[in-house]
């Protein structure tokens, strides 16, 4: 038989893509912070700083991990058995709130409804917000509601009688007869589309909570926003620093509804306010935005403005957490509470994906439980992993926390050396624990053109990232909304001489964009 060559099926144009770069490389093996490609059936190692984009806080394929794996499919534990009692899930949940209780010094309970990836897990978070948020107009709504037939019967029994200043308000003009009901009409006329209106959602600009059609609204990018806006609810996106930016954006949101009244024998019109707010969505530390860290002050104006407007706080974790940040809540170190928390990526201790939100018991609604659900979610495999890795980040103390502090300190002392040395190409470094970021200067303006229309269309991080493969077997990758910021996101077994490794090709690549060399950093 002749030897057609298959076609390429699986999202063939970005590995055309990723080839152009020499990005293409099938990993065959990885262990820690090492990934394996073969050539020539010789494996080649390469040093992983991307780390699953921080799903790997224990690296890949940890040992005590995949044995407990093989021990769950060993004794043949069921994995899928919807819809009977899960003991496994409720122990994954309880030790998430001992967590919760010491870094925040909390007593309230969180309870826990299981997903299946980040952006899953943000989705679900949005509909419980949706259900909070319908449950206080429909209070809303009821109350107006008995308003009107109090002041109906009031009217009819003459106890009362309409205020032309009611009138007015409503625009009413012709007053005859059956006034009263034309007065309720308008009052309908003006509530109902503000009741039906949408949820608005608070974000800060370069955040990302997904890519589905409810999250990615969320997510700051607008080339990936834009394109899928009219699929679901809008979010606003304040400024990342200024606090004081929240509270004008919501005066600016605020929307009335009219009631009525009956006051001394007068029908009047009132005005109350609407909760269109559905939550403000946080990144503690933003992951794909460039590696920011939301400040203090910023943190104590997103939980007052959330406490005084009634909606809630929703803090993604999904990068930021599970121990990433050298707590296993980075919200810990600022200081943020959630009253919402989504948690996702190394929660499956890189060997399952699941991911969970977590609710503040006072807001939760137990009814969301028979609205929401998903096959393969709060499946027994992924939930014993991740309790093993709750555990594993718990043991000695937290011993596993103030690793990724002590790792994160050198690989920062690092990147600080990188960025003193070369001012003119690096701009900043920064993050916490093992969640760090090297911001590059713009180039776009280099004399040198390959350097110069890399920048230009967003893929200098992308260049720098197959040099580094390419000549020093490291992997880097930008974040996803800002391409000119290096992520690093090791594994808590990170080695010196992987740091060391990684330091030689940062001051290579520097070189070489100090020199202008772009034909030598694109290997041509
Ligand atoms: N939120 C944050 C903060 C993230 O970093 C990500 C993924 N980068 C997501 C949500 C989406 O998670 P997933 O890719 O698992 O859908």
């Amino acid at each position: 038989m002749g030897s057609v060559a298959e076609p390429e099926l699986a999202e063939a144009h970005m590995r055309q893509l990723l080839g152009s770069l020499g990005l293409d490389v099938n990993y065959v093996r990885g262990q820690a912070n090492t990934l394996y490609f073969l050539d020539n059936g010789q494996e080649h190692a390469v040093v992983d700083f991307v780390g699953g984009y921080g799903s790997l806080i224990f690296g890949h394929n940890h040992p005590k991990l995949v044995a407990y794996a093989k021990q769950l499919l060993d004794a043949q534990v069921p994995i899928h058995a919807q819809f009977s009692y899960h003991p496994y899930a409720n122990e994954l949940a309880t030790a998430l709130n001992r967590v919760h209780r010491r870094e925040f010094g909390t007593a309230e309970d969180y309870r826990a409804i299981f997903a299946n990836s980040g952006a899953e897990a943000v989705e679900t978070a949005l509909k419980h917000a949706e259900m909070d948020r319908s449950i206080r107009l429909a209070a809303l709504g009821e109350q107006i509601h008995s308003h009107v037939e109090e002041a109906r019967a009031a009217v009819a029994a003459g106890a009362a009688v309409v205020a032309d200043q009611a009138y007015d308000t409503v625009g009413v003009t012709d007053r005859s007869a059956d006034s009263y009901e034309r007065l309720v009409e308008a009052v309908h006329r003006h509530n109902e589309p503000k009741f039906a209106r949408s949820p608005l959602f608070l974000t800060l600009e370069g955040s990302f909570h997904g890519k589905l059609a409810g999250s990615l609204q969320l997510t700051h990018n607008s080339a990936y926003r834009l394109p899928f806006r009219a699929l679901a609810a809008q979010a606003r996106f304040l400024p990342f620093d200024q606090p004081a930016a929240i509270d004008k954006a919501l005066d600016e949101e605020r929307t009335f509804v009219f009631d009525v009244v009956v006051r001394d024998g007068v029908v009047d019109v009132v005005e109350r306010e609407l909760p269109v707010i559905g939550g403000f969505f946080v990144e503690p530390i933003q992951g794909e935005g460039g590696i920011h860290e939301v400040g203090v002050d910023m943190a104590r104006a997103i939980r007052a403005a959330a406490d005084a407007g009634g909606f809630p706080v929703i803090l993604d974790e999904i990068q930021s957490g599970v121990g990433r940040s050298g707590a296993f809540f980075a919200g810990s170190h600022i200081g943020l509470t959630g009253d919402y928390y989504v948690l996702a990526k190394s929660l499956g201790g890189g060997l399952s994906k699941l991911s969970v939100l977590l609710v503040r018991d006072s807001r939760y609604q137990p009814d969301f439980e028979l609205l929401h659900s998903s096959t393969f979610a709060k499946d027994a495999f992924s939930c014993h992993i991740a309790r093993e890795v709750v555990q594993m980040l718990e043991a000695d103390d937290g011993a596993a926390y103030r690793r990724v502090v002590e790792r994160g300190d050198q690989l920062r002392a690092m990147l600080e050396r990188i960025h003193s040395a070369f001012p003119d190409v690096v701009k900043d470094c920064r993050g916490r624990g093992l969640m760090l970021g090297l911001e590059f200067q713009d180039q776009s303006t280099c004399d040198d053109e390959i350097i110069a229309s890399s920048a230009r269309d967003g893929l200098i991080g992308y260049v720098l990232a197959g040099y580094l493969l390419r000549e020093h077997r490291v992997r880097v990758f930008p974040t996803a909304s800002a391409s000119h910021t290096l992520r690093f996101e090791p594994s808590v077994e990170l080695t010196d001489d992987e740091i060391s490794q990684l330091e030689s090709g940062l001051e290579a690549a520097c070189q070489l964009l100090h020199e202008r060399a772009g034909a030598r950093l694109v290997g041509a």
